[in-house]
């Protein structure tokens, strides 16, 4: 838990390899937010899938050459297992929870199918929503099913029973924004506990209650809301910030070119330059150099709602 009474930001970055300029433009943003109102800053490494080795300690080096400091404990969600499983537990005995045992091929055409539906079956506006196939199994065809699996030697997901099909939450950034929720998955068909519980149990854990991250995922706010108020947990503020883009207006990526700190450090001869090159984008008055200065003159309702266009 952190002790800061005046509650905390935080930055959760999975490792899966090399940050881009977005990405810590990104932590720069929430960590500014943060700090700016008071709150402490936390690190949590999401570490639960497609981890590649010595990331976290690279990332965790360029959030330190950029100025974004954090306050101890650091969270690796590797190591928290056991509170997921509670979490988990705790739907299950409400009876929240059921097993899903569908492919991801046959999500893809049940999903089609809803959408297809005469006057606009329950996927018509939502086709990327779960349709609840195997909400109401009935305890004989699921058995059935469960050995099937088990043959395969598979087992099912499990969903949340979901009694709303949006949520909404007020974002910083964004205004008012309905989400959808869908019977999203808490448990995959791997044993690895999903992105939007751990979230949650995590957020509410570590005392964060402001969320600060990119707006591709203002989709899952309303998830994460709403299965924080089933847990009994704070609903944290949230702001979604604009992403980087390439110049061809698709989200920034490692093949765009020079894009990490260290590429472009020894391009503009500096960490320094890349740092004031970041701020400069977040059209801060004064033009600050460092993130120190920046906090002297950051606003969170000035924050540029443009996406940053960033040509390599
Ligand atoms: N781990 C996620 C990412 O790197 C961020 C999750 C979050 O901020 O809620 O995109």
């Amino acid at each position: 838990m952190t002790d800061s009474s005046n509650g905390a930001g935080r930055f959760a970055p999975s490792p899966t390899g090399e940050f881009h300029v977005g990405n810590l433009r990104t932590a720069m943003l929430a960590w500014l937010f943060a700090r700016s109102s008071g709150r402490g800053f936390l690190l949590r490494v999401e570490d639960l899938d497609r981890v590649r080795a010595g990331s976290e300690e690279i990332q965790r080096e360029d959030l330190a050459a950029v100025g974004v400091t954090f306050d101890p404990p650091l969270l690796r969600q590797s190591e928290e297992q056991g509170r997921y499983a509670e979490a988990l537990q705790s739907l299950d005995r409400r009876g929240l929870l059921y097993e899903c045992f569908c492919s991801r091929k046959e999500i893809a055409a049940a999903i089609e199918e809803a959408a297809s539906a005469p006057n606009g079956g329950p996927g018509a506006h939502a086709p990327a929503l779960y349709p609840g196939t195997c909400r109401d199994l009935s305890a004989s065809e699921r058995e059935r099913r469960r050995e099937r699996l088990a043959e395969q030697g598979r087992r099912p997901a499990l969903r949340i029973a979901a009694d709303v099909r949006t949520w909404a939450v007020d974002d910083e950034l964004c205004g008012r924004t309905e989400t959808p929720v869908d019977d999203f998955v808490v448990q995959r068909n791997d044993g690895a506990f999903a992105y939007n519980l751990v979230s949650v149990v995590d957020d509410a854990f570590t005392g964060v209650d402001q969320v600060v991250r990119g707006d591709d995922l203002l989709d899952s706010a309303g998830r994460q809301a709403w299965l924080a108020g089933v847990l009994g947990l704070p609903v944290p503020s949230y702001a979604h910030v604009p992403l980087a883009l390439n110049a061809e207006g698709r989200r920034l990526a490692k093949r765009d070119g020079a894009v990490t700190l260290r590429q472009l450090s020894e391009r503009l001869g500096s960490t320094e330059a890349v740092v004031g090159l970041i701020l400069d984008s977040l059209q801060l008055p004064g033009g600050p150099r460092t993130l120190e200065q920046a906090l002297d003159v950051f606003t969170p309702s000035r924050v540029p709602r443009e996406p940053w266009v960033f040509t390599a």
